[in-house]
Parts: C-alpha cells; structure tokens; sequence
C-alpha cells in the first residue's frame, strides 16, 4: 500500500515485530559477531545481506536511510557522515580521472568548492552551466566522456529553481543520469524522481535533522537508470569489480540496487565516510516532524518575504513563491506546497550596509547553517563564499550585498519584528 509522506516520515523505513523496540534502536557498535567464517564470507562475498564492520553499514542508518529511500520513492539509500559525503560520492560513484560532469552553476558553495577545485585535481573535469541557460547552451555542455548531470532543486543560497524536468531530458538524451541535491525541499516539498531524477542527495545536516543536532547527508537511487543499456559509458557498475571478488554490480543488484551496493562495498569501505548510528538516531527523530515544520518554515518564508519586498531599506528579494519571483513558475510547478524557508535579499548600501543589519538582529543568529528550527542568517560574501572572487560570486548567483536569511519555525511576527528594528539600524 502506497503510503502518505506524512505517515512515511514517522513510521517509515522501519518496523518492529512482536515484542521489538518500538523506536529505532540505536547499534552502538562497531563490528558483529558470527558463529563461522563461512557465515561470515557470504557477506563479504556480497551472497548473504548482514553487517560485519560499521565502516561499511550499521542496522540503524539502514532503517533511517529505508524511510528517507520511501519519502523519496526511490529503491535504495544509504547514510553518510555528511552532506559532502553525499555530493563526493553520487559523482566519484560514476566518474574517474578522464571523465566530465554538467552542473548547474548555483548550487552550495562547498559543492561548487568540491566539484571545480578538489575533484578536478582527481582528473574530473565540470561544465558549470546557469539553470536559465537555453537547450542549446545546456546541449553544448555535454562532451562525449560526460558522465552525469548535477544540480540543485532549489539552490542554496541563490534560491534558483531548476528545471528538473527540463535537465533530466537532457541528461537522458546523453545517456546519462541527472544527480539532484533535493536539500532545501526536502521530499515533503519536492520528489524529484517523479520530475525524472535518478539519484537524489541530501544534506541532512539542514531541515531533516532539523535541530542542529548532527551533520549528515544521504544519496537515494530512483531504481530506474538503466546501467546495462549504458554499460560503455558505466564501466564501474557494468564490468566486475577486481577490488570486490569480481561482482558486476549492474547484473548481480540489478537497476534496483546496483548504485548503492557499488557506493557502499567500493566508496564506503575505501573513505569511511558512515554517518554515526547516533547521529542516525536524532537524523530520525528530525524526520518525524519533517511535514509539520515544512509547513512553517514555508509560511514563515513567505510573511518574511513579503515584509521585506515592501521594505524601503531592502534592494531585492528572492523567494521562489513570491509573485513576481523570477522563479515563481518554476517553484509552482515544482514546489506546489511550498519552497522553503530561506529568504534571499539584498541590504540597500550593499556590503557594509548587510554586515550592520546582520549585527542588530536579536532574535534571528549569525550562523553558518541554515535550514534549521531556529532562524539563523548569513552574509555569503563575507563568510561561506568567500574564497571566491566577484565573478565567481556572480556566476553563483550571489552578490556583495545578499543575506541569507533562514527562517525558522518561530513565529513570523517575531521575525519580522526583529528584522524590522535591525534595518532601522541602516538609516
Ligand atoms: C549544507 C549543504 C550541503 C553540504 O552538506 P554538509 O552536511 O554541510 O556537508 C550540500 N548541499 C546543500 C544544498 C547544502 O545546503
């Protein structure tokens, strides 16, 4: 029976028989025990399912990966330490040294630092194309060693929304998957599988912990990229694996499972990168709340958004459900219930004029986080972005004078109140 997202996010991915705990429980350990090596060798043959070494898999990250695998309506999840984990991965699951990545140029700061510096010293090369670029600048990107296409449901911090639909016909036109970070819309929002997606991330150090509690991420596949039809351009799931017995992970997990047994036997077991199953444990507990606090965060956006776009000491503003919002459509087609909490805007006087705003709020923090219960803001250019020039910054979509302002799930008299008095600061 298909189920409701509201129901999926408590009571999925896990479900206690007679007399079982009826919270998820937490494994605490690190290694488990077998009765013989036989046993034992049929797991690290791939040939039983079980856990032997938390480096790999852990029970309690399974059973919140399976619910966050539901709410996504994909086949298959797994967790991972952090959200960089999960961009680093979806990639480096698909590519090697020689290869080619098309992304959407306004995606986070740190996966844009990951993708154009760190990956392209591993020999992995990326188009960075904008969400408004035409068919034909999108068609242009693509080169015959591309390998995936990547992007942002809704971008942070530029709160661009892309054209899910759009971008997956054109990665399936290569023959290629479309890797989506589904973060700030989390699935209550937005599924992108259903929009053509194969493989959705997410940092779910943002809304779906919710709390601040623990930085985390998880990579979902949609089971539906066919990797045999493609298996020239896939080598690393469609040829066997020397490094694990010989498995060919397309033909032995099928489009189902391939993506993930190939991210946890290969890249898990090589850069370790498990989400603690405590961390997996309070990563549950956000999600159990997940669409009540989407629904908040989402009206306390939009009264925010509002109150600022009639704000004299305010340049601009951009909130995807904002009428007039340049991706107003976009977000109305995608994100019907909703984008997010984040606000975008623009402090009029520009740079020092934002770092003074930002030093009067009271109720409102200074954080480097966002997506959070409590409202936290941020000024890019001075602090996640700032390793990059004002060409770079622009190519992001983010400019000297914009604030990020991540309304939390308070109420929005108070918010506005508080950024009222800290731009009364400016005049
Ligand atoms: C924060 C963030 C990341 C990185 O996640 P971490 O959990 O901080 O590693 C990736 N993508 C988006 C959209 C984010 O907001």
């Amino acid at each position: 029976m298909s189920r409701h997202i509201e129901t999926i996010c408590v009571q999925g991915g896990y479900t206690p028989a007679n007399g079982e705990p009826r919270q998820i429980p937490i494994i605490q350990s690190t290694t488990f025990k077998y009765d013989t090596s036989e046993d034992m060798g049929k797991l690290f043959d791939l040939e039983a399912s079980g856990y032997f070494y938390t480096r790999l898999q852990n029970p309690t990250n399974d059973y919140v990966a399976a619910k966050i695998a539901q709410m996504e309506g994909g086949t298959a999840a797994m967790l991972t330490s952090s959200g960089q984990a999960a961009s680093f991965f979806s990639v480096f699951n698909l590519a090697s040294a020689g290869d080619h990545i098309v992304s959407s140029s306004t995606i986070y700061g740190g996966t844009y630092n990951l993708f154009a510096v760190t990956m392209k010293r591993m020999g992995i090369e990326f188009t960075f194309v904008t969400p408004d670029c035409s068919d034909e600048e999108l068609e242009a990107a693509f080169r015959p060693n591309t390998k995936a296409v990547f992007g942002e449901t809704i971008a942070n911090p530029a709160l661009t929304v892309l054209d899910i639909e759009r971008f997956a016909k054109a990665a399936h036109a290569h023959g290629v998957p479309l890797i989506i970070d589904n973060t700030f819309a989390t699935p209550v929002n937005c599924r992108p599988i259903e929009w053509g997606a194969d493989i959705v991330i997410h940092s779910t150090t943002k809304y779906m912990d919710g709390h601040g509690a623990g930085v985390g991420g998880c990579i979902v596949d949609s089971g539906k990229f066919d990797w045999m039809a493609h298996a020239e351009t896939f080598p690393g799931l469609c040829t066997p694996d020397e490094s694990y017995h010989g498995i060919t992970y397309a033909t032995k997990f099928g489009n189902a499972g391939a993506f993930i047994t190939k991210a946890t036997a290969q890249l898990m077991r090589d850069f370790g990168s498990i989400q603690s199953p405590q961390n997996a444990f309070l990563l549950n507990l956000g999600l159990e709340s997940l669409h009540l606090r989407m629904a908040r965060h989402c009206a306390n956006g939009l009264a925010v958004a509002k109150f600022l776009s009639a704000h004299d000491q305010v340049d601009w503003v951009n909130y995807p459900d904002l009428p007039g919002d340049k991706y107003h459509a976009l977000a109305q087609k995608y994100l019907p219930n909703g984008s997010c909490g984040v606000v975008s805007f623009g402090v009029k006087g520009g740079r020092k004029a934002a770092e003074n705003f930002m030093k009067h709020l009271r109720v409102a923090a200074i954080e480097t986080h966002v997506a959070d219960a409590r409202t936290c803001c941020l000024h890019p250019a001075s602090a996640t972005h700032r390793q990059m020039n004002d060409e770079e910054l622009r190519k992001c979509g983010i400019s000297p004078e914009l604030v990020r302002f991540s309304c939390g799930i308070e109420n929005a008299e108070d918010l506005i109140a508080d950024i009222d008095q800290a731009l009364a600061a400016n005049r």
